[in-house]
């Protein structure tokens, strides 16, 4: 499959000194990805396994103590595969926001409290695209809302005066101005009431069908995941353990770390407290040897502390990075 965004033994680590001490925080440890165009690609996992991390290398952002330490990453361009790690700063920078672009985590504190929206709005796009006169600019913003279903209105306003929800359609909408190709989005729905969820999602899969993009939707929310993508990967300690359609992860879940996040989501109608997982991730800085999740698996035998089981197809969509019933 020829996806719009592919990764090859991507390592980003963040590499801390202070005292002569040198630490290395394994956050992405090898992750392979092939993420399909015109789809919602989910990435779950636990707080600390490397989300967030993850999307920085996708969008080629890696600033100290962040590094590059190997691997590739590829953007499908005009039908080519450009490697994005080689090209100079400049292109990066040129690429950000009208093909790729980035919904940062906690974004809805984004905007600026001390400027209307509608000023905001103008200064992104005087900054990214060609020289129009800032009645364009507006007539565009406006036009550009209406088409999400959201009211011109909101560039009157200053944030404080918007809901948090309401806050996080705005930045979504600021970071879709120039229709880029491939949207980051990191937790967009966390910290936000049901309804106000409801909303934010209800906003993405309007972006994505009317749009025709790519959405990168990372959440450690399964429920979210199993409301809004098509495929998705879990994410454990830096790597991939598992990854393929989302309807088949959650009814033919196989690795152990995606049975127990399934099987923590609250149920309908189901009052007592959900089985969280035993124990907690490992340190990012000193791996468990062999697979990481071992410590924390119910089914880990002695080839699990010792070997690290690589990412392999169960079948031509599933992929799972675990020894079980594999001999
Ligand atoms: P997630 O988004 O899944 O919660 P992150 O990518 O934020 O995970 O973090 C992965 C690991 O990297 C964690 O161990 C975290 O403490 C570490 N980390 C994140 N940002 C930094 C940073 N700026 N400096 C050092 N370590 C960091
Ligand atoms: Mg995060």
């Amino acid at each position: 499959m020829n996806g719009i965004l592919k990764t090859e033994n991507l390592k980003t680590f963040y590499i801390l000194e202070s005292l002569g001490e040198k630490k290395v925080v394994k956050a992405v440890n090898g992750v392979n990805l092939n993420i399909p165009q015109n789809e919602i690609y989910g990435i779950a996992g636990e707080s600390g396994c490397g989300k967030s991390t993850l999307l920085k290398a996708l969008l080629a952002s890696l600033e100290p103590p962040l590094q590059l330490i190997e691997g590739k990453l590829f953007y499908l361009i005009n039908g080519n595969y450009v490697d994005v790690f080689s090209f100079p700063e400049g292109k990066i920078k040129k690429l950000r926001w009208s093909y790729i672009s980035y919904i940062p985590q906690g974004s809805m504190h984004v905007l600026n409290p001390v400027k209307k929206v509608r000023d905001t709005f103008l200064e992104f796009l005087e900054s990214h695209t060609k020289r129009k006169d800032r009645k364009e600019y507006f007539l565009l913003a406006s036009e550009h809302l209406k088409e999400l279903g959201l009211s011109p209105r909101i560039l009157d306003v200053y944030p404080h005066q918007l809901s948090g929800g309401m806050r996080q359609r705005t930045v979504i909408a600021l970071a879709t101005l120039l229709r880029p190709h491939i949207i980051l989005a990191d937790e967009p729905t966390t910290a936000l009431d049901v309804v106000a969820q409801r909303a934010v999602i209800q906003l993405l899969k309007k972006i994505q069908r009317e749009f025709q993009n790519t959405i990168v939707m990372v959440t450690h929310d399964m429920g979210i995941h199993a409301q809004i993508t098509t495929r998705m990967a879990i994410m454990y300690a830096g790597k991939i353990v598992e990854e393929g359609p989302t309807n088949e992860i959650f009814s033919r879940p196989f690795h152990p770390y995606t049975k127990h996040l399934i099987q923590s989501l609250p149920k309908i109608g189901d009052k007592k407290l959900r089985e969280g997982i035993p124990g907690s991730p490992p340190s990012l800085i000193s791996l468990p040897s062999g697979c990481a999740f071992h410590p924390r698996c119910p089914y880990a035998f002695d080839k699990c502390k010792s070997e690290l089981p690589e990412l392999i197809e169960i079948n031509s969509q599933h992929k799972v990075a675990c020894f079980l019933n594999r001999g």
